[in-house]
């Protein structure tokens, strides 16, 4: 061990974090979870990258590689283990002739909005600027433009890692595509993503914003929004959430939040006024607005507040009973927050083996979600249980980006077995002793 920290401050240009360090505090937590690591390494280059990954390999500690650091699932700390925490990898590198964008394993989906906009380009990601690149790429990426343009991981055309032998490869349609395949939905089990390449749109303005309605028009309003999606134009992505704790619980509006790529006026109208039309509007803020103005910050919950997120999909024929149910469960005391979200359009004509996100085929993703300190979270588990117990028939798989928790269940849920066991052959070639295990991991074995 003596001689790998030798070796590692040494070969290592970034910072090396320890306990007692004034930086530990914020150092050791990712955003949704705390940790109390040994070592948290923040690379400035790939060299520290595969410095810090050789280091790791060599003590045996646990590692966690940190992007944005928003998993659910606490994936970005540890306990007694190393961080490497990807942030000072944050360049965006526009090559606009192409249209291609590079992107360090370690930025933000603000800070990539942020880059491109002066180029008149957008990448569909996700809804927040905190949330990491790296995460919500490796497992999808449902963004405001994900019906017209597919899945984050849709649009990209190449990725540089580290494997887990300190080697960098390149993975693209061209050079070890197998290895494409797999981390275009298999997380971060690879190998550490140290850039990521993706072809951009262009992109206008877009129109975007809430519509509300009142939480006794939940029923007809979710059926009426999911049957207008299955016609309406691919540019109409669109969000339904309600029964928000913090709104008000079962009285809380429904709000159906939209995004149209796009900046004609006409044409939105004829999107989003047929959602207008479904009950009486309440709130309407829906507005023409730069695309990088529709990503919002994330907010960090304090300490001690936990997150409990599952998510599921359902195909068009159960899309009916599934949003009976759920607003069933909105209008119950006690319910967790609900969010279901339009997938389907792009998402849907990529071949289903063209990558390892299993779930094209699906119309709604959907998600609950419970939040408070520990005790809260652990009293309203039975209802919990009880609420995805009557969804079970209906639903299918899980959305890896919005789970809380890594259980066998999950990953099988999220990985069915013909993924999973072509992600495992390639899991045997890259990181056959499975040093990337922090994540909804696939064993080598
Ligand atoms: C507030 C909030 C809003 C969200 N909104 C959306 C949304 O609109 N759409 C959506 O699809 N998802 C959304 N998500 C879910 C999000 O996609 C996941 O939480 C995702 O895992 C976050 O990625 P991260 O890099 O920030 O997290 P991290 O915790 O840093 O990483 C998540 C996993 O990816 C791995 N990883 C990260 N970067 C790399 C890399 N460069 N190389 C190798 N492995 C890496 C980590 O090791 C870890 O296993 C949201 C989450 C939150 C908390």
């Amino acid at each position: 061990m003596r001689s790998a920290l030798e070796t590692l401050r040494r070969d290592f240009g970034g910072d090396i974090i320890e306990p007692g360090a004034a930086e530990y505090g914020p150092a050791s937590r990712s955003v949704l979870a705390s940790g109390t690591p040994a070592y948290v390494l923040r690379p400035r280059s790939v060299a520290d990258v595969r410095a810090g990954v050789r280091f790791a390999a060599g003590s045996g500690l646990p590692l966690s590689v940190r992007g944005g650091g928003h998993a659910f699932a606490g994936f970005g700390t540890n306990d007694d283990g190393i961080v490497i925490d990807l942030g000072g990898l944050a360049q965006v590198e526009v090559i606009k002739e192409r249209h291609l964008v590079r992107i360090g394993g370690g930025a933000t989906w603000g800070q990539v909005a942020a880059a491109l906009a002066p180029h008149g380009l957008a990448i569909s990601s996700g809804d927040t600027k905190s949330v990491g690149v790296g995460g919500l790429t490796l497992s999808g990426g449902i963004g405001w433009k994900v019906r017209k343009y597919g899945l984050a991981l849709d649009s990209l055309v190449a990725a540089e890692l580290v494997t887990a032998d300190g080697e960098v490869v390149r993975a693209s349609s061209e050079e070890n595509p197998e290895l494409f395949w797999a981390v275009r939905g298999g997380g971060g089990n690879f190998g550490i993503v140290t850039a990521f390449e993706f072809a951009a749109h262009p992109t206008t303005d877009v129109f975007h914003g809430r519509i509300a309605f009142p939480a006794s028009e939940a029923a007809a309003v979710l059926q009426g929004w999911a049957d207008h999606l299955r016609t309406a134009p691919e540019e109409l992505t669109s969000i339904a959430s309600f029964a928000n704790p913090f709104a008000g619980g079962p009285q809380a509006p429904v709000e159906i939040f939209v995004a149209f790529a796009g900046d004609d006026p006409e044409l939105a109208a004829r999107a989003i006024d047929p959602i207008r039309r479904l009950g009486t509007v309440i709130d309407d803020d829906v507005a023409l607005k730069p695309y990088a103005d529709t990503l919002v910050d994330g907010a960090t919950p304090p300490p001690g507040i936990r997150l409990v997120t599952r998510s599921a999909f359902a195909g068009e024929e159960s899309v009916p009973e599934v949003l009976r149910i759920l607003a069933e469960v909105g209008a119950s005391e006690g319910s967790p927050l609900i969010a279901v979200r339009s997938v389907g359009g792009a998402v849907s004509r990529v071949a289903d083996d063209a990558t390892a996100y299993a779930h094209r085929q699906a119309e709604l993703m959907f998600m609950t979600t419970v939040l408070g300190p520990e005790p809260v979270v652990e009293a309203a588990r039975p209802a919990l249980e009880a609420i995805w117990a009557r969804l079970a028939p209906h639903v299918n798989g899980a959305y890896a980006n919005f789970l809380a928790s890594a259980t066998e269940e999950d990953v099988a849920a999220v990985y069915p077995a013909g993924t999973y066991e072509r992600l495992a052959a390639v899991k045997r070639q890259y990181d056959p002793g499975n040093l990337f295990a922090h994540n909804h991991n696939i064993r080598p074995q």
